[in-house]
């Protein structure tokens, strides 16, 4: 399966339906966009999935890491 945000391959089951096989959802190890199998092709064909919100995997170790939290004042 491919990831239909950032077009890799590493995509791992995260969780199924508990009742029944209704639905499962899917994981990407490289972007970490999860999505549900039951979702509309916009969200889930990374061939329709919306271009303005694609990343590319090779850029994401460039991207702007959430700053630490300082210590606490006492
Ligand atoms: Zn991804």
């Amino acid at each position: 399966m491919i990831c239909p945000r950032c077009d890799t391959d590493k995509v791992e089951v995260m969780v199924k339906s508990p009742v029944g096989d209704v639905w499962e959802v899917y994981i990407c190890k490289t972007c970490w966009y999860s999505w549900r199998s039951t979702e509309t092709s916009d969200k889930t064909d990374p061939k329709e999935y919306n271009a303005k919100f694609k990343i590319k995997a090779e850029s994401i170790p460039d991207m702007l890491v959430i700053p630490a939290i300082p210590p606490l004042k006492k």
